[in-house]
């Protein structure tokens, strides 16, 4: 069988691996990008991670890799692929794994500011990041914060400005993001929220209420779009995202998608894009066993994470403000929560601390949400509480 990935990032490079490891023999991998498949994670945390530029540490023998080969069309009827080199390329699976873009400002002078999301976005930004230079970054998610942290320890005075009343709105927690804020505080890091953006010029920024920041670096972080165009233009019904059922099939017979680009039927929470380096691998590996004709269903819960300063986060689930939460605190200043739905069940946890220290906690967390385990609140809160012993007695439910 002809297979063919379009896009080499996390969730097309595990899909090739997953799918030559399954036997198969004709594996096209194409990749707009000139570069090898390369650690997106590194690009934001290049101090902690020895350099913005990891490449992905896989073997990539027996695959037909096209680095540097953009795919322009997919002819779902032929089951071709035109290629900017004009090659048409046949196959009998398709996945798509085009992954996102960030998301730029709906401004002319956009062009003054710089964005995040390759490795050459990153050698820009770092080429610009002088030591005693003023940035500012518009937006308070995950990646701005992260580039915050890197840029004040790289010697910058460091202006966030958020158009929400808080940082990491979307994805955390609000008692965890004030914690980060907070260290981000101590580091000399300023926050200005609720504010727009006016105006990027070379050197400034202007804001909603007139205010003028001096900017030798400005940083757009407001997110991404998937990039789902080639699937739209043949005909693959997409919304925020390329759409696919449960075995991350697409509405056309063949196609697949997966990774950042894919909003996906998940049983557990509805039509979802999730945008994290895990779901990138698992979706990737995922498809490749549904492209063999595997009839599983993808239950796999998101989980992410991020480093700031000398503090981890990581979170599994979905997070809802509405739902009960439970706090617990760990000897070391650090903090687990966990979301219950009404009826007590568990739906999400988040943990922040010093380094890795909530890892096991959150992946304990992580089994006990797959197996909808109800845990008495007390005992969440208790720091001498084992919650493997809640994974024992949660085994049958
Ligand atoms: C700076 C940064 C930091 C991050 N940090 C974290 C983190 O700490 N924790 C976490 O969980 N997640 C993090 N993420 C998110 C994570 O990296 C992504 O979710 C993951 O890389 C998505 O993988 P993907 O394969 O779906 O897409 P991508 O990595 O975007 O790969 C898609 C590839 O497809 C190529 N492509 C697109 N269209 C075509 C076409 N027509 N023809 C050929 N090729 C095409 C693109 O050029 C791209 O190389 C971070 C992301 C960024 C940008």
């Amino acid at each position: 069988m002809k297979h063919v990935i379009i896009g080499a990032g996390e969730a097309g490079l595990r899909a090739a691996i997953a799918l030559r490891g399954a036997g198969e023999q004709h594996i096209i991998l194409l990749n707009g990008e000139t570069l090898a498949p390369y650690e997106r994670p590194a690009l934001s945390k290049p101090t902690n991670d020895h350099g913005y530029h990891r490449p992905i540490d896989a073997d990539v023998s027996g695959i037909d890799a096209r680095i540097g080969t953009l795919a322009v069309d997919i002819n779902p009827v032929a089951r071709s692929i035109r290629c900017d080199d004009g090659a048409d390329i046949f196959y009998d699976r398709l996945l798509l794994a085009t992954g996102a873009r960030a998301r730029k400002l709906a401004m002319p002078d956009m062009t003054q500011a710089l964005t995040l999301r390759t490795a050459s976005d990153a050698k820009a930004i770092y080429a610009k990041a002088e030591p005693g230079g003023n940035a500012v970054i518009i937006g308070a998610g995950l990646i701005g914060l992260e580039m915050a942290a890197e840029l004040n320890s790289r010697g910058l005075t460091v202006t966030v400005v958020e158009a929400g009343p808080r940082a990491l709105g979307r994805a955390v927690p609000a008692l965890l993001a004030g914690m980060i804020v907070e260290r981000h505080g101590e580091a000399g890091v300023r926050f200005l929220f609720d504010q727009s953006v006016q105006a990027i010029g070379p050197k400034t920024v202007t804001l909603g209420d007139g205010t003028i920041l001096p900017a030798d670096l400005t940083i757009v972080a407001i997110g991404v779009e998937p990039n789902v165009e080639l699937a739209s233009g043949a005909g693959i019904s997409c919304e925020n995202g390329i759409l696919t059922d449960q075995q991350l099939k697409t509405s056309e017979d063949g196609i697949y998608a997966a990774g950042d680009c894919a909003a996906i039927n998940h049983p557990r929470y509805g039509t979802m894009r999730f945008e994290t380096w895990r779901n990138a691998v698992d979706q990737g590996s995922f498809a490749a066993a549904a492209m063999l004709g595997s009839t599983e269903a993808f239950t796999a819960l998101p989980w992410f994470w991020s480093d700031q300063y000398n503090l981890g986060l990581q979170g599994v689930g979905l997070h809802k403000p509405e739902r009960t939460t439970i706090r617990r605190d760990l000897t070391d200043g650090g903090v687990l929560l966990f979301e219950l739905d009404e009826d007590g069940i568990l739906q999400a946890a988040y943990g922040l601390a010093k380094g890795n220290l909530v890892a096991k906690d959150i992946r304990l967390a992580e089994k006990l949400i797959e197996r909808n385990a109800v845990i008495a609140p007390e005992n969440l809160a208790d720091q001498g509480y084992a919650l493997k012993s809640a994974l024992k007695s949660s085994a049958q439910v």
